[in-house]
């Protein structure tokens, strides 16, 4: 038997196409409730991909020593934030789990032990946008945490690992903000459509830029950019889902952004669609 076809009767997920991978900047939790254009975003870029077998999305805010994923059968829609109206903490995403892929996701990765949780759930980070691509919930979902104990680089070559994962239906989706400093942000800005501070600015036009032009490592070394850079990721878990959708990031594959916005000074939204040719 070859091995190709072993493959297939072992994965549940079989091969398919490639799957393109996206970065969301999901900014405030509101956004899971209220209608504006980032969410028009969100449901504009779900009619450009084949539905997928399942999602697998790194969040900002799930935060572990170690890597996990997500292993239950139904995972629980988490409220983590305080503050908001209860409309929001009324929200449930019933997304099936897949025990499956969480199995292929610790099979799939060799530079760690990828331990299963049964603790965990859906972040807000996850159901606020997902929500918006599959709003009837029927794509299963799997988190992936973030090791906090480990640096830029060793996230960017341990999403390396997950390539193969696109070729069985997997979406693999970062969730997080490239500029994301919530104590600077300008609250008095927050009805404005677009409003960012010049760093914000700066720091962000160099993002896409080295996005763009495949420039990955300057963006693992975001520490030596300079002062724009350290004010728009004072912690690294608003950024590092993006190293993740970058490193997926095939040779000759199209980048494109959308949400491409600053609001409330601090916070940028721009979102990333990473396709085959
Ligand atoms: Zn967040």
């Amino acid at each position: 038997m070859k091995l190709q076809e072993l493959n297939k009767i072992t994965s549940p997920f079989g091969s398919t196409e490639k799957m393109p991978v996206l970065f969301l900047g999901h900014g405030s939790p509101m956004n899971a409730i209220e209608e504006n254009e980032f969410v028009t975003g969100f449901r504009n870029v779900a009619k450009t991909i084949t539905k997928p077998n399942a999602i697998l999305c790194v969040s900002a805010h799930w935060e572990t020593r170690g890597t996990y994923v997500t292993a239950m059968q139904n995972p629980p829609t988490i409220h983590d934030f305080g503050g908001f109206p209860k409309a929001l903490f009324d929200v449930q995403y019933p997304a099936p789990g897949s025990p499956a892929l969480a199995q292929e996701t610790k099979d799939t990765v060799k530079k760690t032990a990828v331990g299963l949780d049964d603790k965990w759930g859906l972040d807000h980070g996850a159901w606020s946008v997902i929500k918006h691509l599959y709003p009837d919930a029927d794509v299963p979902v799997v988190q992936m945490s973030l090791d906090y104990y480990q640096t830029p680089q060793y996230h960017y070559e341990l999403a390396n690992e997950l390539a193969s994962l696109r070729e069985k239906g997997v979406l693999i989706v970062g969730s997080g903000n490239m500029v994301h400093n919530l104590r600077m942000l300008a609250w008095n800005k927050l009805n404005e459509a677009e409003y960012g501070f010049d760093w914000a600015l700066e720091a962000s036009d160099k993002m896409k830029k080295f996005i763009l032009n495949d420039d990955h490592q300057s963006l693992i070394n975001y520490h030596a950019q300079g002062k724009p850079f350290e004010l728009s990721i004072p912690s690294p878990e608003h950024f590092l889902p993006l190293l993740y959708v970058l490193a997926l990031k095939g040779k000759n594959e199209t980048v494109s952004l959308f949400n491409d916005k600053a609001i409330a000074g601090s916070l940028t939204m721009t979102s990333v669609k990473i396709d085959k040719a």
